[in-house]
């Protein structure tokens, strides 16, 4: 793995753990000292994610972490819950035999798991989500309210 600080390949892996259906390693680099995670998934078809208006895109895990992450803004929760909850989002969603999933999925799930986690959360991302139904305008529009 190439230090993302130094650029160096030389780093060993001082703590690995198993995270729902990932693996995180903590890695330190031999070279410079730093330390830095990586995160190993199992790799499955590339997930389509059909808009609302019928577009198609690329699933894109970040997206998803972000839009949970702005409603989980403030509330006691660890970046490993919030984690969880994305896997466990994204582990519903790839159990569809053709790889595509709508929003609405995705959004209905990210509900149900938040329901779970916590209450504050999970009506901030119901209010906002069922308004705009996509998650991307769903992030867009958190982002502005921040400004
Ligand atoms: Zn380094």
């Amino acid at each position: 793995m190439i230090c993302p600080f130094c650029k160096k390949d030389n780093d060993k892996v001082v703590d690995s753990r198993a995270i729902g259906s990932y693996i995180r390693r903590r890695r330190e680099c031999v070279e410079c000292g730093h330390r830095f995670s990586t995160r190993e998934y199992v790799e499955l078809q590339p997930l389509t994610v059909i808009k609302r208006s019928g577009e198609r895109e690329a699933f894109q895990r970040e997206k998803l972490m972000k839009g949970i992450m702005n409603s989980c803004k403030k509330r006691p929760l660890s970046t490993s819950d919030i984690e969880q909850v994305a896997v466990n989002v994204e582990n519903a969603l790839t159990v569809t035999e053709n790889f595509e999933v709508s929003y609405e999925q995705i959004g209905n799930l990210v509900m149900q798991e938040l329901k779970k986690l916590d209450p504050v959360a999970y009506v901030r991302f119901a209010s906002i989500y069922r308004e705009f139904k996509e998650v991307g305008e769903f992030v867009d529009q958190i982002k502005s309210l921040d400004k």
